[in-house]
């Protein structure tokens, strides 16, 4: 990366750093409290979701009394500064020129990364040319909100240095892009770069990296490219969230942050288990995490399975502290009536019937846990399976073990 980017990190308390695994890491260089802003920057273009084209301004995404485009009556602006912008970066070579485009072969959301390769491609093409078409001067100019240090230069360099991961694109969304970039070349008569190769790799890096632009009660409204916010790295455990005013993406720590530290943000809702947060990683962002959470998730794995191999050995005593952590750690986990939660209260609840009945003192306390345990099985499982299930085994087995271990109070 350029000294501009170093520059502009630096003034911010960041500093980014070659990764071999993550590619790059931002890290501190300062201390941050939790609920501080640590940078704010602006797209490389954003627009809201088709949803929201009437009601939010195409250009700033602010929700204030609309004006359409006195040309073609289609794009929505809140002030003249927007029309203009947006006139100048994109709309003029767009405006009563949009075709209908064909999407018959290709997949939902084409529209949007057709949108969205549209108007970077714009951006960047005239940008290289120099005096040709528009120039970054002009760019400038109209992005004079842009702060000083963050121009549309460096959201350029930086968005071209974003990895497109290219080769590990399966087949039919690399043919899916090449479509989606020919229809781009077709259909804008404009300057925007007409290499093929070069769009597909833009439609790569939106793939990995774009943002799904949020209002305050986190529900999505517009798409971004947003260069800067694309070098933060994912955990699940995240010490920084992604807000937006408008368009402008706002990164702030939600933790106090020590200088030295990695700034990390989550590219999914991190509610979603383990299982399918590895899906979406991979398959959306090609890499596998090894964040503190998703290492937290492998150590219930560890328990989970250690509990299983004492159970199998019959060693009831140890298997039943096990699976007491293995519940504990469940109960956190999971919905209270969650099947897996059911199932772990059964067989811990058979691990301490068998330390009961070996017990010369026919169990005592252990003997009223059991039962607690046992009783509470049978609840969650009734709920779980209910009676569309057939669990007979089950409940026969719950039923059982409950009247055994009541016997033995009164023996
Ligand atoms: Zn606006
Ligand atoms: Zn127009
Ligand atoms: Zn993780």
């Amino acid at each position: 990366m350029s000294r501009s980017l170093d520059e502009f990190l630096s003034k911010h308390g960041l500093k980014i750093t070659p990764n071999p695994i993550s590619h790059r890491t931002i890290t501190t260089t300062r201390s941050f409290r939790a609920g501080t802003t640590i940078i704010k920057s602006y797209p490389l273009a954003a627009f809201p979701l088709p949803i929201y084209e009437k009601e939010l301004c195409n250009q700033c995404l602010k929700n204030t009394k609309l004006q359409a485009c006195s040309a073609c009556k289609k794009a929505f602006y809140c002030s003249s500064i927007c029309q203009k912008q947006a006139w100048f970066t994109q709309h003029k070579f767009t405006c009563k020129k949009r075709l209908p485009l064909k999407y018959e072969n290709i997949v939902e959301g084409a529209e949007l990364d057709e949108e969205m390769l549209r108007r970077v491609a714009l951006l960047i093409s005239p940008h290289r040319s120099g005096n040709n078409g528009l120039g970054d001067s002009k760019l400038n100019g109209l992005y004079d909100i842009l702060p000083k240090e963050m121009n549309i230069s460096l959201l350029i360099e930086v968005f071209e240095a974003l990895q497109s991961h290219k080769e590990s694109h399966p087949p039919y969304a690399l043919f899916r892009y090449e479509s989606i970039a020919s229809l781009v070349v077709e259909n804008s008569n404009s300057k925007a770069s007409k290499d093929i190769d070069k769009l597909v790799s833009y439609l790569c890096i939106f793939g990995c990296n774009n943002f799904t632009i949020h209002d305050e009660q986190m529900f999505g409204i517009g798409e971004g490219t947003y260069p800067i916010g694309s070098l933060f790295n994912h955990s699940c455990h995240p010490n920084a969230v992604v807000m937006y005013d408008g368009v402008v993406q706002i990164v702030k720590c939600i933790e106090d942050i020590d200088a030295g530290d990695e700034i990390t943000i989550a590219y999914l809702d991190v509610v979603h288990p383990r299982r399918k947060r590895r899906e979406i990683l991979r398959e959306k962002y090609f890499f596998n995490c090894h964040c503190r959470k998703c290492g937290d998730d492998d150590k219930i794995i560890v328990v989970a399975s250690l509990f299983y191999e004492l159970e199998k050995k019959q060693e009831w005593n140890e298997a039943a502290k096990v699976g007491k952590i293995v519940l504990a750690i469940y109960l956190i986990a999971y919905p209270r009536f969650h099947p897996m939660i059911g199932w772990q209260l059964f067989r811990l609840g058979q691990c301490m019937s068998q330390c009961v009945k070996d017990d010369v003192d026919r169990g005592g306390k252990t003997r009223e846990e059991t039962l607690i345990i046992l009783k509470h099985a049978k609840r969650v499982l009734a709920i779980t399976f209910g009676t569309e299930i057939e669990n007979r085994e089950v409940e026969n087995e719950i039923h059982l073990l409950i009247l055994q271990m009541t016997k033995l109070q009164f023996q």
